[in-house]
């Protein structure tokens, strides 16, 4: 087991790694969203880029032959008349602030040799889901919606038809270079770009230029749920409910897939449209088909005892930050985060103590320590999170049936 001074240098490290924009002084703050809500929630698809090459709406047609992905010609084919081209059109994107260029031209260099390879990430020539070629000029570029660690992201529209409204996320190759996180990234995006669900931000498609990556995510047009928290300090037992019921959903899903996320928490939470909830950060997410990890990784508050312990972990290692979770939305703070340090906090994790207060209903107490045992194989399982009291007595009708697993 490693030593609690060692841990508590690696977990330090970690948090510089991690990105550092949670609701720090970094943020601006959004123009109202009304309008923009409105019409996406009346016109916008849910799957905008739908993989079937027969759908209608299809603005990513797929290739269909090695040749034409290793020519990488530029397609000319106009997608199929799409189905709501001028409603997406009147959606005010913003104003652009020209942020692209203007960092373009003070940061980053070219990278060169494996990384350059590891980095040349392009979804025409993905072997999975090959998308069309994409391009910067492509779209529209709108509003500024936030920066991460790696470059901005912006809201943005296709140029072609259907108008698609995107979030276009830019990462400089060289600072990804320099954190040496280019296996990370890479696997990041393969992972992401393979997973569909409601609950679950989509990555459409990824380009590339000599510096920079650019991700085509899906819009989360109600922003970071991390923002809502802070604002409100917590949350009613109804909406953290609800928001619990739809992580179970996604975290399901993804454990289906072979996924671990690993890094669970408020700050890689966004909120669509309708104010759905959308696990939107798969830095630390491992496909894991069938074998045990030991790496160590995540944020130390919502760490399980297996992880701090530095014993194998499973899923279930999400079931525990899913507890950990439910706890913050209701009392607005992590139940083991001791303000005297990280040694307290891990002595705290590694012991399960556990003090719940007396405002939290007995279901959702319940589920807390259901979700909260130190054996990972004690731990709830997410299907059975999905019947408790606590999940039901809130559930909306038409909430239920969101995605694949409803009990
Ligand atoms: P990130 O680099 O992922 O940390 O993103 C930086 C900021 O951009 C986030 O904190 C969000 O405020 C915003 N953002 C990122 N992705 C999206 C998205 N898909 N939709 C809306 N806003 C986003």
């Amino acid at each position: 087991m490693a030593s609690v001074g060692s841990l508590t240098r690696q977990f330090s490290a970690l948090e510089v790694s991690q990105k550092q924009n949670g609701a720090g002084p970094t943020h601006q703050k959004k123009p109202s969203q009304n309008n923009v809500s409105k019409l996406l929630t009346k016109f916008a698809a849910p799957n905008p880029f739908p993989t079937s090459s027969s759908a209608p709406s299809t603005a990513i047609p797929k290739s269909t032959s090695t040749s034409s992905l290793q020519s990488k010609s530029k397609q000319t084919s106009r997608p199929a008349s799409p189905a709501k081209p001028a409603a997406q059109q009147t959606i005010d994107i913003g104003r652009y602030d020209g942020g692209f260029e203007l960092d373009n031209e003070s940061r980053g260099e070219k990278v060169y040799g494996q990384a350059a390879e590891d980095l040349a990430l392009d979804s025409s020539v993905s072997r999975i889901r090959p998308t069309r070629e994409w391009h910067l000029t492509d779209f529209d570029i709108g509003r500024p919606l936030g920066k991460g660690k790696f470059g901005r992201v912006y809201m943005v529209r296709t140029k072609c038809e259907p108008h698609y409204i995107l979030a276009l996320k830019c990462l400089y190759k060289s600072e990804i270079v320099q954190s040496r996180v280019e296996k990370q990234i890479r696997r990041e995006i393969e992972i992401q770009q393979n997973l569909r669900h409601p609950h679950v931000l989509r990555l459409y498609g990824y380009f590339h230029d000599d510096k920079r990556i650019f991700l085509m995510l899906e819009f989360a047009g109600k922003g970071e749920l991390y923002k809502q928290l802070v604002k409100l300090g917590c949350f009613t037992e109804k909406r953290s409910s609800r928001y619990i019921d739809q992580m179970a959903d996604a975290l399901h899903y993804l454990h289906s897939k072979h996924v671990i996320h690993r890094d669970i928490k408020p700050e890689n939470l966004l909120l669509g449209i309708n104010g759905e909830l959308k696990i939107g950060d798969f830095g630390w997410s491992v496909h894991a088909p069938g074998n045990r990890r030991t790496t160590l990784c995540g944020t130390l508050d919502y760490l399980p005892p297996e992880m701090v312990e530095g014993r194998d972990h499973s899923e279930k290692v999400d079931y525990w930050a899913l507890g950990v979770l439910t706890y913050e939305f209701i009392c607005g703070a992590p139940p083991f985060e001791d303000k005297s340090g990280h040694n307290a906090t891990y002595k705290r994790i590694a012991k399960v103590d556990l003090k719940i207060p007396s405002k939290v209903s007995p279901e959702a107490r319940d589920l807390i320590i259901k979700l909260l045992q130190y054996e990972p194989e004690k731990r709830i399982p997410l299907t059975d999170v999905r019947r408790h009291p606590w999940i039901v007595k809130y559930r909306s009708k038409s909430s239920s049936g969101s995605g694949q697993t409803a009990p």
